[in-house]
C-alpha cells in the first residue's frame, strides 16, 4: 500500500522534469483524493516530451537512453539512473524463474533502443548468471543458430516472446531434432512482450515436451511492472510502484524513479486486477492482461481482444496438434466484417479435425462466426528464416580483382 508521503515525494521530483513543472506548480497533495484528481500522463504527453522533457536530474547522472518501438511518428524516450537501473533489476529478479549462478541465460529480445534485452542482460549477470546476448530475429541469427547456441550452450533459461518459443519447437524439428529430448538443460522460458493466453502457453510447454513456461509484464518506459509467482500468477510489484486502474486501463507511477519521474502513467493495457490472498504467500494484487485499448477487434456485434480469440484457437486446436495460425476478417474492414477467415498449421494425424474444432469453439467463445483452412508450416515460417546464416562481416577496403568492391560499405 503506497503513502500519501510517497507519492508527494513522486510529485516533487515530478516538478523537475519540464513537462511537469508547469502541469504540477500549483499541485497540492493533501489526500489520495487528491493524487487520483491528478492528470494522467498519456503516451501522447511522452512523445510531446520527446526526448529529455521528463529529465528530473542533471544528463551526466544517466546511465542508459532508450526508446521504445513505436509503429510511426515521434519516439517515446526512456532514461535510467545507476540505482533506476537497481530498482528494475531487484524487481524483476522477483520472478520465479529465480536466476541463479548456475544459469546460462539466452537473451532473444532486442537490444536495439527498447530495455527489454538490457533489463535481461544486466539482471541475469546481477544474479550471477551466464548471458548469451544473442538478440532479436536479424540477418546473424537465423533460427538454426538459435537453436545450436540453445543446445551447445546448455542454456538454461530463454528470455524471448512467446512466439519465439514455439518457432523454435517447430524449426526444431523440421532440423531433426526433438524439443522434448534434444534440449535437457532448457528448464524455463521466461516470456515477456505479447500477451499470452492460457491455451497458447500451454502450446508452448507442450510442444517443448513440458517445459516451463513463466511470464513477466512490463515496459521500455518503467521496466518490469509483474512477474509470475510460484503458482502461475502475475504479481504486481506493489511496493515499488503505485498501481491504479482508471477506465479499465492500468496506470503506473514508479516511486523511485530519479532520472524520468512518471505521474500516473496510462499504460493503455486493459486488465484485471485481483486481489484475493494467493496461496504462494504474496500479498500483492495479481495481474490479467487482456490486451490493448486500440487492439479490440469487433465482428458484427460482438467485440473482444486478441487474447480471446487466441484462446479458443488453441483450445480449439488444442487436441490436432496446433502450431500456427492466423485471422482476418471476411470482409474487407476489419470492423464491418461479420466473420473471421482463419488459417492454420497443425500437425497431429488428426489435424484434419483442428479446422471444424477451432471454428467451434470461436463460436462458443466469441460468437463469431469463423471459416478454418489448414495451410502447410512453410506458409507461416519459409525454410530462409532457418538457415539464412549472413557471416557477420565489417566493412572492408582492400580487395582482389576478383572481389565485388561495391561491397566495401555495405557489409550489412
Ligand atoms: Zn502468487
Amino acid at each position: 500500500m503506497t503513502s500519501l508521503s510517497q507519492l508527494q515525494n513522486v510529485l516533487e521530483r515530478a516538478r523537475q522534469a519540464p513537462h511537469y513543472a508547469g502541469r504540477f506548480a500549483a499541485a497540492s497533495l493533501a489526500s489520495l483524493e487528491d493524487w487520483a484528481a491528478l492528470p494522467l500522463t498519456t503516451k501522447e504527453d511522452l512523445r510531446q516530451a520527446y526526448p529529455f522533457g521528463l529529465l528530473a536530474v542533471p544528463p551526466r547522472e544517466l546511465t542508459s537512453y532508450h526508446e521504445s518501438s513505436g509503429t510511426s511518428g515521434q519516439p517515446i524516450s526512456s532514461y535510467f539512473t545507476a540505482r533506476d537501473w537497481t530498482d528494475v533489476l531487484t524487481r524483476f529478479l522477483r520472478s520465479r524463474v529465480a536466476l541463479t549462478q548456475d544459469d546460462m541465460v539466452l537473451v532473444k529480445t532486442p537490444y536495439s533502443l527498447v530495455t527489454t534485452a538490457h533489463q535481461m542482460h544486466a539482471a541475469a549477470q546481477l544474479a550471477g548468471a551466464t548471458v548469451v546476448p544473442a538478440d532479436n530475429r536479424s540477418h546473424n541469427m537465423p533460427y538454426a543458430r538459435v537453436l545450436r547456441l540453445l543446445r551447445d550452450l546448455l542454456i538454461t533459461v530463454a528470455w524471448c516472446m512467446p512466439s519465439e518459443a514455439l518457432i523454435w519447437a517447430h524449426l526444431a524439428r523440421r532440423l531433426g531434432l526433438d524439443p522434448a529430448r534434444d534440449f535437457p538443460s532448457l528448464r524455463a522460458f521466461l516470456v515477456a512482450g505479447e500477451s499470452l493466453s492460457p491455451a497458447r502457453r500451454a502450446a508452448i510447454s507442450r510442444a517443448w515436451g513440458g517445459k516451463t513456461v513463466i511470464e513477466d509484464y512490463g515496459s521500455t518506459e518503467t521496466g518490469s511492472l509483474a512477474g509470475e509467482c510460484v503458482r502461475g500468477r502475475l504479481h504486481l510489484w506493489d511496493d515499488r510502484l503505485h498501481f491504479e486502474v482508471v477506465n479499465g486501463s492500468l496506470v503506473v507511477t514508479p516511486l523511485q524513479r530519479e532520472a524520468m519521474p512518471l505521474v500516473r502513467y496510462d499504460l493503455e493495457d486493459e486488465v484485471r486486477l485481483g486481489t484475493q490472498a494467493c496461496e504462494c504467500g504474496s500479498a500483492a494484487p495479481t495481474l490479467e492482461v487482456l490486451g490493448r485499448r486500440s487492439g479490440r477487434i469487433e465482428i458484427g456485434d460482438q467485440a473482444f481482444y486478441p487474447r480471446e480469440l487466441e484462446q479458443a484457437v488453441y483450445e480449439g486446436g488444442a487436441e490436432h496438434g496446433l502450431w500456427f495460425w492466423r485471422a482476418r476478417a471476411l470482409a474487407p474492414e476489419l470492423a464491418a466484417g461479420d466473420g473471421l477467415e482463419i488459417e492454420f498449421y497443425a500437425d497431429s494425424q488428426d489435424s484434419d479435425g483442428a479446422g471444424p474444432a477451432i471454428v467451434a469453439q470461436i463460436a462458443r467463445r466469441l460468437g463469431v462466426r469463423a471459416k478454418a483452412r489448414a495451410v502447410a508450416a512453410t506458409d507461416f515460417l519459409p525454410d530462409t528464416l532457418i538457415s539464412a546464416e549472413a557471416p557477420m562481416q565489417k566493412p572492408r577496403f582492400v580487395f582482389s580483382t576478383r572481389e565485388d568492391w561495391n561491397k566495401s560499405l555495405v557489409y550489412a
